[in-house]
């Protein structure tokens, strides 16, 4: 299955649509990875400004 980065929220899923915000602005050309596991006290969950776990990634061309 091929990972797709959201442009929106940059979440990365492995659907066709972002489970975050229902899009399908989904990219396969993204760098870096972030997992965010506890976003009520993750600094990088407040850069990234989401509240939900999940894995990110950090630039989505
Ligand atoms: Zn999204």
């Amino acid at each position: 299955m091929t990972q797709k980065a959201c442009r929106e929220c940059h979440l990365i899923t492995t659907g066709n649509i972002c489970s975050k915000c229902k899009t399908a602005t989904l990219s396969d050309d993204f760098s870096g990875l972030i997992i965010v596991i506890d976003p009520e006290e993750s600094k990088i969950a407040k850069t990234m400004e989401t509240k939900e776990k999940g894995r990110y990634a950090l630039r989505v061309r």
